[in-house]
């Protein structure tokens, strides 16, 4: 792979050629698709828009670009929720262990705070790798407008 050249940004226009969903008892999905490299340069300041043609249709796509520095913002902060929403499971983890293993007098019921921990696992669960995914793949572009059919594009990060 090139090496990042300051000021630009390396994405790709994905075309999707098939996307099939097969089987009954299994399914699986079958996605195929071109991806055309792009350099795109960033904005100094707020941010751009950007036409990109796919080669495989010709469409046109507008993609919006962002600058370094607001990139480099929204991956701190998506790493930031991707780490808190971890300890939260962790913790919620813990305590509902803890709480659900005891042995309770006569008469009395779980604390509230032991749904609410159940429900925060669950949610915490995806969360915490959907942020930490979208954090690595961030790269400050994204897909304006595209003709119809829409779902048929997509731009998709290029990691150096
Ligand atoms: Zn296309």
């Amino acid at each position: 792979m090139n090496r990042p050249i300051p000021g630009t940004v390396e994405v790709a226009v994905r075309h999707i050629l098939s996307d099939r969903v097969t089987g009954i008892l299994v399914r699986t999905r079958r996605t195929t698709w071109r991806d055309s490299l792009y350099r795109v340069r960033r904005p100094q300041t707020g941010k751009q828009t950007v036409e990109l043609t796919c080669p495989v249709c010709d469409a046109s796509l507008l993609a919006e670009v962002r600058t370094e520095e607001r990139t480099r913002r929204t991956k701190l902060v998506l790493r930031v929720l991707a780490a808190l929403s971890a300890i939260v499971f962790f913790a919620a983890f813990a305590y509902a262990v803890h709480e659900g293993g005891r042995t309770l007098p006569e008469g009395q019921s779980l604390p509230l705070l032991f749904p609410v921990s159940v429900v925060a696992i669950c949610v915490m669960f995806i969360a915490a790798p959907t942020f930490f995914v979208r954090g690595r793949a961030y790269n400050g572009v994204s897909l304006l407008d595209a003709p119809k059919p829409r779902r048929v594009h997509g731009i998709k990060s290029v990691r150096a």
